[in-house]
């Protein structure tokens, strides 16, 4: 097989459209930028100019795209949509096209709304200087987090060399969840078929019933890799109440049900964690915890996907 050069395009708006080779050569920019000065990799893009959107909370993707962009000297403005004219009535496709007129070589957009980065493709922005403007989703609803996705391949391969032979088990909300989507679609790619989850039967989404394990006790024996889901309130309907105790007793991880995965399996957690709720913090501050680590990780995948997109 033959390993491109480039993603193919110009857009990340999902895992599902990239190859196992294209994840791999990303990979590969990925390492390279772990080992290059960031004096150096500052003169890689500058002139370039990015604007992050993000119509929803964030602390770790805005951040890290944020720094990602400085890295490289991509100059990188992040709109207060409180402050922006969506709040006074301009139409999301106005005030897109309107930043786009300014020579934007890049959006990063997060948005509650599935499928909206994928409709910003559809309408094709070519900026002053004639070029496609890339787009980049950080987010939308709980369809897709590829970034996120892919900084968690990136994390595992750190720890596993061999995808094919490993198990993974993602528990929790991962009905609302778009790291879950982003996650399942990666895993595949990479090789990965032992996946379980496990969480309430409300909270595993039909498609994906058929890996539901039986219980806590059968998604973590013999695993490599853990990973553990916040509770999507945000998405949940307003008549849900959920106990969180409960939800710990029987959905969360801690030091004595980790005790039925291999002794040396990583556990993971996309962050923002509730900690006593899904995971405990002897887990998260744990030796296997490998939190802090995708954090790190975060900055240079997206350093070097926003390399590769730009060049
Ligand atoms: N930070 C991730 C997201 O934006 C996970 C989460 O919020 O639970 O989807």
């Amino acid at each position: 097989m033959t390993t491109p050069k480039n993603i193919n395009s110009p857009h990340l708006i999902d895992i599902k459209s990239m190859s196992k080779s294209n994840i791999e050569y990303l990979f590969e920019t990925t390492d390279t930028l772990k080992n290059t000065p960031i004096k150096e990799s500052l003169k890689w893009h500058q002139g370039r100019s990015a604007m992050a959107l993000f119509f929803e909370n964030s602390t770790r993707t805005l951040t890290s795209f944020q720094l990602a962009c400085q890295r490289l000297g991509v100059d990188c403005t992040a709109l207060n949509i409180a402050h922006s004219s969506t709040q006074k009535g301009e139409s999301y496709k106005d005030t897109i096209e309107t930043l786009n007129a300014m020579q934007t070589d890049l959006f990063i957009v997060r948005h509650p709304k599935n499928h909206i980065q994928q409709q910003m493709v559809d309408w094709n922005l070519v900026n002053c200087y004639d070029k496609t403007t890339s787009i980049i989703n950080a987010g939308d609803g709980n369809n897709q987090h590829p970034t996120q996705g892919l900084l968690d391949l990136y994390t595992i391969k750190q720890h596993i060399k061999d995808f094919s032979q490993i198990k993974v088990a993602i528990i929790g909300d991962v009905k609302h969840s778009r790291v879950a989507n982003s996650l399942l679609d990666g895993l595949r790619i990479m090789g990965t078929s032992n996946i379980e989850l496990y969480g309430p039967d409300s909270f595993i989404p039909e498609p994906a019933q058929s890996l539901k394990a039986k219980s806590m006790q059968a998604a973590l024996t013999d695993c490599d890799v853990v990973i553990m889901l916040r509770i999507q309130k945000e998405r949940l309907d307003a008549d849900i109440k959920i106990d969180f105790t409960d939800w710990h007793q029987h959905y969360g991880l801690n030091n004595d049900n980790l005790k039925f995965a291999k002794r040396e399996a990583i556990v993971m957690h996309p962050g923002p964690m509730n900690r006593g709720v899904e995971i405990s913090s002897e887990v998260a501050d744990g030796a296997q915890s490998t939190i802090l680590e995708q954090v790190k990780n975060g900055v240079l995948i997206r350093q070097a996907l926003i390399h590769r997109l730009l060049s």
